[in-house]
């Protein structure tokens, strides 16, 4: 059985791959949730979104297949000015 790549790679929204990129930084949710000023539950349900689009069971295994899966997530955010970005996204 193959399995297409394309079906596969589901594309994170800005805030999941924001709070990919964290994680994979080793913060909490709650450091999350603080910096992107969001609520700690609301920081759980992107990661777990995240997880479900990456097909990953585990903080780490999504966290390396999002490495992978980045190019598609299709913000172009370079894994440096994120938070501006989710600013922008929140208030416009
Ligand atoms: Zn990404």
């Amino acid at each position: 059985m193959r399995r297409s790549p394309a079906s596969q790679a589901r594309p994170l929204t800005a805030r999941e791959c924001a709070t990919l990129e964290r994680i994979g930084r080793d913060l909490t949710h709650k450091d999350i949730a603080a910096e992107f000023g969001i609520s700690i539950n609301t920081v759980a349900n992107l990661a777990a979104n995240a997880y479900k689009k990456l097909g990953a069971h585990s903080a780490a295994a999504a966290v390396l297949a999002h490495r992978d899966a980045h190019p598609w997530c299709g913000t172009r955010i370079d894994f440096g000015p994120i938070l501006e970005r989710i600013k922008a996204s929140r208030t416009g």
